[in-house]
């Protein structure tokens, strides 16, 4: 049996799996099943908090005190961290970027009721000096006599990578129940812990499904190079004491880019058509920055004849809803 490493419970888990009957019959391809972990809480919702739980784990073990993180300015990964250290009664501190008014909408208003310390600076300096400002931070709060630990972004690394091989019993389970075997996982891919953890979940818990993640940002290669990166480290870490049946290098890595639009949370049209579309259809909310394009993708890659052959196919709601208020400008009613 695979063992895990310490976990703490901040998930609502299991999340429900859904099957979208209306917009399938619409598309006339495979039924698609959604693994609602848009509902793995009411504000700590998301795909975010099922890596935390195994990342949190580790700072306290590790006896931290506070938590530092980064991301875009209405980061879920940050606001998940924000309100996890809250309820958890631990500092935290995030490191956003934006080149606007930082205006305070969505989940940077969430950070800000939860008491983080929020520090903005441009993207460009923020790519450039990213690890600067972890190290200067990190600083500060030694100094203030706390003890910080460090969450790259998403947390998507080898310790949140557990999250969503854990998910994968889940869906094993979600399967069984339903009587389905889909051939196809497919989830949106930021930082890509999401999708290196499913890789690895899926083979790990005989899913016998391949994983597809739709990039948002970036490029293929990019999160070939990242999914693997995150992989061999977490096989080295854990591959000698947790009893892991897996070997990494056989592991299928499947990216589509050709989704991407104009760049990381910035949508063309058509996806938030798709976002209406699919909130009239099914009364399920996806956002513009991951859940909105990856889904459109789907669509578009069943319209295309895609998944010919397939009777299922599951698609990953990884959340997002906050950052659908910041830009309920490009909705057309
Ligand atoms: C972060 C995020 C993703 C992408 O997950 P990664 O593990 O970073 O690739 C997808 N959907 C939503 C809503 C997210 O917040």
């Amino acid at each position: 049996m695979l063992e895990y490493p310490s976990r703490i419970k901040l998930a609502q888990t299991p999340t429900p799996l859904q099957c979208l009957d209306r917009i399938s019959e619409r598309l006339g391809g495979p039924r698609i099943w959604m693994k609602r972990d848009d509902l793995t809480g009411s504000a700590l919702s998301g795909n975010k908090i099922r890596k935390l739980e195994f990342v949190v784990a580790q700072a306290l073990e590790e006896g931290c005190d506070t938590l530092i993180t980064c991301g875009g300015l209405q980061s879920n990964h940050c606001r998940a961290t924000a309100i996890v250290a809250a309820q958890l009664g631990l500092k935290v501190c995030l490191i956003l970027r934006d080149d606007g008014d930082g205006e305070m909408d969505g989940n940077l208003f969430l950070d800000h009721l939860s008491g983080a310390n929020i520090n903005i600076f441009p993207r460009r300096d923020y790519f450039k000096n990213l690890n600067q400002y972890f190290d200067q931070f990190s600083k500060t709060y030694l100094q203030a006599g706390n003890k910080p630990f460090l969450i790259p972004t998403g947390a998507s690394d080898e310790i949140g990578i557990w999250g969503y091989i854990a998910a994968c019993e889940e869906l094993k389970k979600d399967f069984s129940d339903n009587n389905i075997s889909p051939k196809t996982i497919v989830t949106a891919s930021g930082s890509g812990g999401t999708q290196a953890g499913l890789t690895a979940g899926s083979d790990l818990h005989n899913l016998n499904a391949d994983v597809i993640g739709f990039a948002v940002c970036d490029d293929q290669q990019y999160f070939i190079d990242k999914v693997n990166k995150d992989l061999s480290a977490w096989y080295e870490r854990y591959g000698n004491s947790h009893n892991i049946q897996c070997d990494i290098t056989g592991l299928k890595i499947s990216v589509n880019a050709d989704y991407i639009g104009p760049g990381y949370a910035r949508a063309d049209k058509n996806v938030f058509d798709m976002i209406a579309e699919l909130a009239s259809t099914e009364g399920v909310f996806l956002d513009p920055v991951y859940t909105g394009k990856a889904f459109y993708g789907l669509v578009s890659e069943i319209k295309a004849g895609k998944f010919q052959g397939e009777s299922d196919v599951v698609f990953i709601h990884t959340g997002g809803i906050f950052g659908l208020f910041p830009q309920r400008k490009n909705f057309s009613f």
